[in-house]
């Protein structure tokens, strides 16, 4: 077993163990004591989740099963989510356990931040994305017509319960969203990590607990300096900006993984065509994308996807900020004015 501090107003610990959602699962007495309500979609449901509830002693809770996909973070579904909080009778010293993907740790931190003005939860991520990105950091949210994460919280959880067991079961697709958002890691704090993951990642590589260990580090390191995004924080959307455009396009038809992926090829090109890095840079960046089976070119083109870059949440006033990449490793925000967001964007097609 591993554990891994995070350092926030409210500190908290991941714990890090084989199997343990299957088997040993270890709740601290004082979460046991109170009320639990599990929030899962339908396939990890099937999956884990009678598993998870039969290692709760017949713990008295309730469960919640959403949609799978993005569709769960919707408005309707965060509405049925808090109306099935209600319908349980869950008090404020309830606990929400969110068991899944990215979209099920979105949606339930984002459900408890709101839920009687705020209850704790934890995190217990099912997707590789989920255990080195989403389930760390405390940033909740579902989608709005308007756009993505357009509605949200910061919201820490209480703990991370990460048992990497569980990405056997994970599909291709999925799999290389999370190794997405590794590289993107690597790009921007860790050269060796990069380097590391350019040779290609696999569910049974023996080093995969210690690369989700210096992922989820990295992670803590930026979230514990900078918890409201204020700063330093915002070198995370690297890929993003761009990248949220293209999953917001498709309909989010491309998870998002693959749209970060996409994402951090188009800014980066773009930093080449500005002399900001080298094309060995980017270069690197596409093998390593390539080698993951990660895309790294979208068909979408400038006027279709310029409405969704505009209206990204990461826009402030006149200006938003990019996240650009010199090399491995040295990575800076750079404030653009809003009317060189177009410019950017070709120079990243
Ligand atoms: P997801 O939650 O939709 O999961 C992807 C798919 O994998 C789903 O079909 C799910 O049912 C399935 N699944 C989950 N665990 C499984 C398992 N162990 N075995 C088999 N199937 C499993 O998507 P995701 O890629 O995990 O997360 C993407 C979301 O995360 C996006 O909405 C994104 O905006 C959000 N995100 C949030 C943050 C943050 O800081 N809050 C950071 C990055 C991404």
């Amino acid at each position: 077993m591993r554990q891994l501090s995070i350092l926030t107003e409210n500190p908290y610990t991941v714990t890090i163990q084989h199997g343990m959602l299957t088997n040993g699962l270890q709740l601290p007495d004082e979460w046991k004591s109170r009320e639990l309500f599990l929030l899962t979609d339908r396939t990890v449901w099937r999956l884990y989740g009678e598993k998870l509830l039969g290692q709760l002693n017949g713990h008295n809770g309730s469960v919640h099963i959403t949609e799978v996909g993005e569709t769960a973070k919707s408005v309707t579904s965060f509405g049925k989510t808090l109306e099935a909080m209600a319908t349980a009778g869950l008090t404020r010293d309830a606990v929400l356990l969110a068991l899944g993907g990215g979209v099920i740790g979105d949606l339930g931190g984002f459900a408890a931040a709101c839920y009687l003005r705020g209850i704790d939860f934890v995190q217990i991520p099912t997707t590789l994305l989920a255990a080195v990105d989403s389930s760390v950091g405390g940033k909740t949210a579902i989608n709005l017509a308007s756009g993505k994460n357009l509605a949200g919280a910061f919201h820490q959880p209480i703990g991370v319960l990460l048992d990497p067991a569980v990405f056997q079961t994970l599909s291709d697709r999925d799999w290389q969203s999370g190794v997405a958002e590794m590289i993107k890691t690597g790009m921007l704090f860790d050269e060796p990590l990069f380097d590391r993951l350019a040779r290609g990642l696999h569910k049974d590589d023996e080093d995969l607990s210690e690369l989700l260990v210096t992922c989820i580090r990295h992670k803590a390191k930026v979230v514990s300096h900078d918890e409201k995004d204020h700063g330093q924080r915002q070198l995370l959307n690297f890929g993003h900006t761009f990248g949220h455009a293209v999953e917001a396009r498709s309909d989010y038809i491309i998870p998002h993984g693959h749209a970060v992926a996409i994402g951090m090829a188009m800014i980066t090109k773009a930093c080449v065509k500005r002399g900001i890095c080298a094309e060995q840079t980017h270069s690197e960046l596409i093998k390593a994308l390539r080698t993951n089976g990660l895309p790294t070119e979208t068909n979408f083109r400038l006027q279709e996807l310029l409405p969704y870059v505009q209206r990204d949440k990461k826009m402030k006033g006149e200006t938003m900020n990019l996240v650009l990449v010199k090399d491995p490793g040295q990575a800076r925000l750079e404030r653009i004015r809003d009317a060189d967001v177009c410019a950017w964007l070709e120079d990243a097609l």
